[in-house]
């Protein structure tokens, strides 16, 4: 029996860098990829043994899925390819209010992904995924941080069915 791959929809800015994070996107003038966090989302990949990682944060739209690849891995994810991105929703040009929670109902119906199968790391309540979501908000950490933490990997594993 083969067990079908955990799809990991993975938000960027408030998971992985927080109000303490000094490095920057390469070559750019905002906020970067924290390896305090991408330490975590490792440890957590890494239990998860070979998810499917899917970029559903804006970086994928700026500064694009390969500058997103090439930063993670700078900042220290090994492992683990960002496998596909999410598609675009909007519903007008002058209108961003996030559309995420149906950009990743999309993804899942084109995909023939089953929502038990979601994991969903963001730190924008994603509406309707509640129960496939680990919520990283402001709260901080026992490490004394945001963003994503020790804590939520534990509860994205619990979700996930698995011992911590
Ligand atoms: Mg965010």
């Amino acid at each position: 029996m083969t067990t079908a791959p955990t799809v990991v929809m993975l938000d960027i800015d408030g998971v992985l860098n927080d109000d303490q994070t000094t490095v920057h996107a390469i070559g750019r003038h905002y906020i970067g990829i924290d390896p305090h966090h991408v330490a975590h989302l490792q440890r957590l990949l890494d239990r998860l043994g070979s998810p499917v990682v899917v970029l559903s944060s804006t970086w994928r739209q700026r500064p694009g899925l390969a500058a997103a690849v090439e930063e993670l891995e700078l900042r220290g994810l090994h492992g683990h390819p960002i496998a596909d991105v999410t598609g675009e929703r909007r519903r007008k040009m002058s209108d961003y209010r996030p559309l995420r929670h149906l950009e990743i109902a999309d993804y899942c119906e084109a995909h023939g992904i089953d929502r038990s199968r979601v994991l969903i790391l963001d730190d924008m309540p994603i509406e309707g995924w509640a129960d496939r979501q680990v919520f990283c908000d402001d709260r901080i950490g026992a490490d004394g941080r945001g963003g994503l933490t020790a804590g939520h990997v534990v509860e994205a594993l619990r979700l996930c069915g698995m011992e911590p």
